[in-house]
């Protein structure tokens, strides 16, 4: 069976005195044998990667980057590498999410190579794929996801497939407070698993799919109890330690 997974993505909010704080409450928070069934990450700004590193040394929470250069090292203005990445204490890192993708114009091949360079670098890939309301009321999601998924992984051999998180996360629904409906968000993750099938049956089992978009402590329990769907991807709630919690619990 897959193990669940919850992952904070603060995008480009907090300042060091709060971080401090969230960090702190949300480690302790989670410190209890009722949260061993899931893995939980925190994705800061990259700034702070470092000292937030040391601070979840020791705990159970994984500390991951939203971002990352394909390249591994070079002259590459105001870039961070994978080894950069694993050097100060990631484990994770979140790419082609669909702000990279929709305003700093990320393509599926970037995304493709960053993947290659996370896997070479030992960092879990948390892969995103998700569909404009344009495109769900076309009738395209499936579609659009689908080639997202092909585009990003295809390449990969099975060992390097098995390591890779997927996360759907439909753009309509993040930061809006729309969520997909339980129902929406399996179907998808349902489709994204059979995608995985037709490179790997053996991958398709392992690779975790999460749910990203507006996921909150009220909603997160019926999200996480379809059987496709293995953890969440939280923006907004991830900023307060409270909700977030919540949400790891319901995982
Ligand atoms: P949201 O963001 O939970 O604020 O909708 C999710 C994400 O973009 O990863």
């Amino acid at each position: 069976m897959r193990k669940a997974l919850v992952i904070g993505n603060w995008k480009m909010n907090g300042l060091q005195a709060r971080n401090d704080e969230l960090v702190r409450s949300v480690a302790s928070g989670v410190a209890d044998e009722a949260f061993a069934g899931v893995d939980i990450g925190l994705c800061p700004p990259s700034v702070y990667l470092q000292t937030i590193g040391l601070q979840l040394a020791g705990t159970s929470v994984a500390l991951g980057a939203q971002n990352m250069s394909q390249h591994a090292s070079g002259a590459y203005t105001g870039e961070v590498s994978a080894e950069m990445l694993a050097d100060v204490g990631c484990s994770l890192v979140i790419l082609g999410h669909s702000e990279r993708r929709a305003l700093f114009n990320e393509s599926d091949e970037d995304v493709a190579a960053k993947v290659k360079a996370a896997l070479a670098a030992q960092l879990t890939p948390v892969v995103c794929v998700g569909e404009t309301l344009q495109q769900r009321e076309a009738g395209e999601a499936v579609s659009v996801v689908s080639e997202q998924v092909l585009q990003a992984l295809s390449d990969l051999d099975v060992a390097m497939l098995e390591q890779v998180v997927v996360a759907y996360e439909p753009v309509w629904a993040i930061g809006t407070g729309l969520t997909a409906s339980p129902e929406q968000a399996q179907e998808i993750h349902a489709a994204l698993r059979k995608v995985l099938s037709g490179l790997s049956t053996d991958a398709a089992d392992k690779v975790r799919i999460l749910y990203g978009g507006s996921v909150n402590a009220a909603n997160a329990d019926a999200l996480f109890a379809k059987p496709d769907i293995d953890g969440g991807l939280i923006g907004g709630a991830s900023l307060k330690a409270e909700d977030f919690i919540a949400i790891c619990r319901a995982a």
